[in-house]
This record gives C-alpha cells, structure tokens and sequence, in this order.
C-alpha cells in the first residue's frame, strides 16, 4: 500500500513539475513577446505585412490602396463609400412599368 502511495506522489510530483515549467516558459514567451511588440510599436513585421498586401485601383477615381482598406463591391474596388457608383438611379423603385392599374381607388 505505501508503494502505491508513494508511485502516486512521484507521479503527482513530475506533474506537476512538468506543469510548472510549461507556465514558467510560456509566462517567459509572453513577455518576451510583449516587450519586442513595445519596442517596436509600428515598424515590425506586422508593418511588411501590411506594405505586401495587394493594391486595388479604386474604380472611379484611380487612386491605389491597400485592398483591406478599399470597399469590395461587384468585382470592383473603390476608396471611399461616396465614389460608389449611385445604385439608386440604376434599379431605385421606379414603378413606371407595366402593371400600376390595380392599386389606384
Ligand atoms: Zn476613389
């Protein structure tokens, strides 16, 4: 019985010695992490990634931009919400078709 109980402390320990040095790395990762992303607040690799990102063409005044900061729509791209192509001309509820007879008193 005490063999047992002494296999269950061993275990219990390594346990938790394992477990204690998984959070002491992991504490050492994070802060390491935290101190490279203060020294560099905007110029690291997050940056590149950012310069490498694909360039649209905005559709109506030609002006180049990242594609994440362009609004997608039908295919094309465009800088800014006003330089959308007024879809309210295009297909607005303009009822001048065919059946309008019946709504009428
Ligand atoms: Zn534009």
């Amino acid at each position: 019985m005490a063999r047992i109980l002494i296999l269950l402390a061993v275990v219990l320990g390594v346990f938790w010695w394992l477990r204690a040095r998984a959070e002491a790395r992991l504490a050492e990762h994070r802060a390491r992490a935290a101190r490279n992303a203060s020294q560099r607040p905007a110029a690291g690799p997050a940056d590149a990634d950012a310069d490498a990102e694909r360039m649209v063409q905005c559709a109506q005044c030609g002006v180049h931009l990242p594609q994440g900061e362009a609004i997608a729509w039908r295919g094309l791209h465009y800088c800014r919400r006003s330089h959308l192509p007024d879809e309210s001309q295009a297909e607005g509820g303009n009822g001048n078709g065919s059946g309008s007879s019946g709504a009428r008193p």
